[in-house]
């Protein structure tokens, strides 16, 4: 009798059986291994590329490297861990830049009683895999192998975050993503925000309105003088408002309704969010309203929209604002994303914002998608600044001196003189940076510059020390994660009428 590998520890929860195959993650002196035990006849959709051995029972044991063809073979074999489509069930998606962080994200869904949310492990956006050195199907690989080793069992998506041409969709087709996030914010007009009646006028008189499938007439047809019924209240545009409105989205539409039919000629099941949140200002209830009517009339479905919500959605730290005017503002979007779809509303930047959480879920009635990501990049920073200080206190100096540069693409307002230098922390001590507003964004904003330095030989200083550095941590990574997102979660469980 052959001895066959055992899990290990913190592998055993992976073990699968699907039809009269069992699939395990097990590993070797130097690394992770699938193992697949099935009979001799059995058929894979995609054949496992692995050292097999004959068992003595007409079974066979391959131990498969974690590649991306086997990570493909197991999507095929294990249907559960094919990215599908969520619908209207409420989400949370769980970015990670660094590709190690599912089985965390897995550990804190079950710790908050959250397996009712319908999770997505793999997202990312173009931007994000540029400043990581990462692929769309490297994206997927990783949350594939992270979903499978913590033993998950149910529906995931995938979400291609933030696209914003056709070879961004291109890109995650070929991967087979379930979720597209369109961005059109370069088409967004900011200009009208501050624009005249008369300028209002003539940005409308511009628009695409071939790709819109109208006129400016037509415009005003379909929504002057009308009064929208919502459940508890009416919305009745003022023509200037509705002008402002069709000035600042209407090229945004036409894109999104290119976008949108440009994956319809692809072969992909996907579902669809668009994402407005990245504009200079707040989306009003007008805007929400014309742009998700004219989605509709255009033919586009959406599973999600994030408009941006009033007050400071910024990165890594809590809503700031008034809470009351955002549920003001929340709820009257709530009542149109009822009423035009139903389709969830979008919490973009939504990590660490835990004021907001039971608000949103109580005012969307559960049809909510939380989007987080670099939060679990400053779990691993946690995890580094508790075991290896000085790594940490290198990769903290680091990113304040790339502050100033990285932080033009997001919405911050952290300060360096406001955050404590790292050489004046003890090592005890240096782990609270992690909790600090200001060096929190200052770290999570330079994740680029960060994985991105090198040394004079070109290797990779920071990144290649904390990826190693992170396997050979774990357990520790993961439990960081899961005490850091049980806090997401769990009002996102408890308020879940769904
Ligand atoms: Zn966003």
């Amino acid at each position: 009798m052959i001895e066959l590998p055992s899990g290990g520890a913190g592998l055993h929860s992976s073990h699968v059986q699907h039809n009269d195959a069992t699939f395990w993650m097990t590993q070797d002196a130097h690394r992770k291994l699938l193992a697949v035990r099935a009979p001799t006849t059995h058929h894979f959709p995609i054949p496992f590329d692995g050292e097999p051995r004959a068992l003595n029972d007409n079974r066979v044991l391959t131990l498969c490297p974690l590649t991306a063809h086997n990570a493909r073979a197991l999507r095929a074999a294990v249907p559960w861990l094919k990215p599908v489509r969520l619908g209207l069930q409420t989400s949370a998606g769980f970015g990670d830049r660094l590709g190690l962080a599912t089985v965390g994200h897995i550990r804190a869904l079950r710790a908050a009683r959250a397996e009712n949310l319908a999770p997505i492990f793999a997202q990312q956006s173009i931007r994000e895999n540029a400043r990581t050195g990462r692929t769309p199907p490297g994206v997927l690989d990783d949350a594939t192998w992270g979903a499978f080793q913590a033993g998950w069992k149910s529906a995931v998506g995938a979400d291609a975050d933030h696209l914003k041409t056709t070879d961004d969709l291109d890109a995650c087709v070929a991967a087979e993503y379930s979720f597209y996030t369109i961005d059109p914010g370069e088409y967004v007009n900011s200009a009208a925000d501050r624009a005249s009646a008369t300028e209002l006028r003539h940005f409308v008189d511009l628009l695409p309105w071939q790709e819109l499938e109208g006129t400016p007439r037509d415009l005003a047809t379909r929504y002057a003088g009308k009064t929208v019924r919502l459940e508890t209240r009416n919305l009745k545009p003022e023509t200037d408002d509705l002008l402002r409105a069709a000035a600042k989205y209407g090229r945004a539409l036409a894109h999104v309704a290119k976008m949108y039919r440009h994956l319809t000629s692809t072969s992909v099941e996907f579902e669809l969010e668009v994402s407005v949140d990245e504009t200079e200002t707040p989306t009003t209830h007008v805007e929400h309203y014309y742009f998700a009517s004219e989605l509709k009339r255009l033919g586009v479905p959406f599973i999600s929209l994030a408009p941006r919500y009033s007050g400071r959605f910024e990165k890594g730290v809590d809503y700031i604002g008034d809470l009351d005017a955002f549920e003001r503002d929340l709820a009257v979007h709530a009542e149109i994303a009822r009423c035009l779809g139903p389709y969830k509303l979008s919490l973009h930047s939504g990590s660490d914002k835990f004021s907001v959480y039971e608000i949103a879920m109580r005012q969307a009635r559960g049809l909510v998608h939380l989007k987080t990501a670099g939060t679990s990049y400053l779990e691993a920073l946690r995890t580094v600044a508790q075991i290896e200080p000085e790594l940490l206190r290198a990769i903290y100096a680091f990113a304040r001196e790339h502050y100033a540069a990285d932080r033009a693409t997001y919405h911050v307002s952290a300060q360096l003189a406001r955050a404590p230098l790292g050489d004046a922390l003890s090592d005890a001590d240096l782990p609270a940076l992690l909790n600090q507003f200001d060096a929190r964004q200052i770290l999570h904003v330079t994740y680029g510059s960060v994985l991105n330095a090198r040394d004079a030989t070109g290797k990779a200083r920071f990144k290649e020390e904390m990826m190693a550095f992170l396997r050979a941590n774990e357990d520790a990574y993961a439990a960081n994660l899961e005490k850091h997102f049980v806090r997401h979660l769990k009002p996102f469980a408890a308020n879940n009428p769904l």
